[in-house]
């Protein structure tokens, strides 16, 4: 039986923080909730905090600490604020494991903690990882934390691979990855459609439930090139190494072919609390909640190529990966900005894309050797974002 693990989840309200949440209180001999993170929905918070009893709280300002504290008995929880407490949990001495789900940009610098305190590192925050991939990859190789997939994709590509990878994919006989992607909710919806789709429809992913952010980036297949960027970072694969497959039923999460042509794959049902058990229990397995994959159910398993016309951003993933340097963070933050815009109903869907593709336009990569490269890139990024959005809002 393995030792007790504190754990510690950034993002705990959200799609993959409660997932997390109920793989490990399967399993309490094993796991403890050591802090969890919000940003908004303090009551939800509250609940899970009263019902994990975890040692820290942490919040985004004052007001939440206050409203919070109100809640939950004196001295049971202690309550922190803001960036620098979700850099304290996250390389607390006594954090064991840490579940890195927040979504988007905000999760680099408490992800980033994680990897230099060498941690075991759940990676759920793919754009961190996409932002900073040389510093983040460093980081975890520096202070020899264990970084483990949660996106589905990465989490099978991982299982699928040989268990000790190092240099690079060739020299363990791997000719490619298939990273498997659904194609979203407009896979097959007329074009013209398209640009008065609404958030809602954006949202409303045939497979998966998820956070709004990542469910948009699912439509525009946003999401797939940021999982091309993650590959690259995560196994070491060169843009020609990794290849996208189009498979409706997302079933098969993805695939590993090798130099004697064997293609492995991982299936099961679309379930995050998959990756996620498989992950906090690594190298062991523990019960998830999953229920077994009925594949006479499923009945058949399609796949396609993907359409790059439909979906520009497939070519701007490749494009950042192949420009490097600063190109993915720039990428990385157009699209926050532009999902946001495109959320709050400023941007047509349509919009999104050429948002970003104007943005890498305009601003030219540059060598990324620090986390300020990272972050002054981004903030540019931003900025050139919010005019690009202005501007297409204005012409609308
Ligand atoms: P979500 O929107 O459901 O939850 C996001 C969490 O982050 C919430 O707890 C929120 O309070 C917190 N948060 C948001 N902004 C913050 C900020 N500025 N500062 C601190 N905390 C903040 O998102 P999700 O679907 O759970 O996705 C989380 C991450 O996991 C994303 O990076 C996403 O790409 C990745 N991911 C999610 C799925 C999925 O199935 N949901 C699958 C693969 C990868
Ligand atoms: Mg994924």
């Amino acid at each position: 039986m393995s030792r007790m693990q504190n754990l510690t989840i950034l993002g705990a309200t959200g799609s993959i923080g409660l997932n997390t949440l109920d793989v490990a209180a399967r399993h309490p001999q094993r796991f403890r909730i050591f802090a969890l993170s919000a940003n908004e929905r303090i009551d939800a918070l509250a609940d899970l905090c009263l019902r994990h009893k975890p040692r820290y709280a942490v919040v985004a300002h004052a007001d939440q600490a206050r409203a919070l504290g109100a809640r939950l008995d004196a001295g049971a929880t202690q309550i922190l604020i803001g960036a620098q407490g979700l850099e304290q949990v996250s390389a607390h001495p006594e954090t064991d494991c840490v579940m890195a789900a927040i979504v988007g940009a905000a999760g680099l610098a408490p992800t980033l903690a994680a990897a230099r305190a060498g941690k075991k590192l759940l990676l759920a925050n793919k754009e961190a990882l996409v932002m900073a991939g040389p510093i983040f990859m460093d980081a975890v190789r520096t202070h020899r934390a264990t970084l483990l997939p949660i996106d589905s994709e990465h989490n099978a590509i991982f299982q699928c691979l040989p268990s000790f990878l190092a240099g690079d994919l060739g020299s363990h006989g791997v000719r490619r990855v298939l990273l498997t992607a659904s194609g979203g909710p407009f896979r097959e919806t007329d074009l013209a459609r398209l640009q008065s789709v609404t958030p809602d429809e954006a949202c409303a992913h045939p497979n998966w439930v998820m956070g709004r952010k990542i469910s948009v980036d699912s439509a525009t297949m946003m999401n797939k090139a940021l999982e091309i960027i993650e590959a690259h970072w995560l196994f070491g694969a060169t843009p020609e190494q990794i290849q996208v497959v189009i498979h409706p039923q997302s079933v098969v999460h993805s695939m590993v072919e090798y130099a004697d042509g064997s293609v492995i794959a991982q299936l099961g049902n679309p379930d995050m609390r998959t990756p996620i058990a498989h992950a906090l229990a690594y190298p062991e397995r523990i019960e998830a909640g999953v229920g077994s994959l009925d594949l006479s159910r499923v009945g058949r398993l399609d796949f396609a190529q993907p359409d790059f016309v439909r979906f520009p951003a497939l070519r701007l993933g490749y494009r950042a990966l192949e420009e490097g340097g600063t190109s993915p963070a720039t990428l990385n933050a157009a699209n926050e900005i532009a999902v946001a815009a495109f959320l709050e109903r400023r941007l047509p869907f349509l919009a999104i894309t050429a948002v970003i593709e104007a943005v890498m336009n305009e601003m030219r990569p540059r060598p990324l050797a620090s986390l300020d490269d990272v972050l002054e890139a981004d903030a540019a990024a931003r900025r050139h974002a919010a005019l690009q959005v202005a501007a297409m809002a204005a012409r609308a």
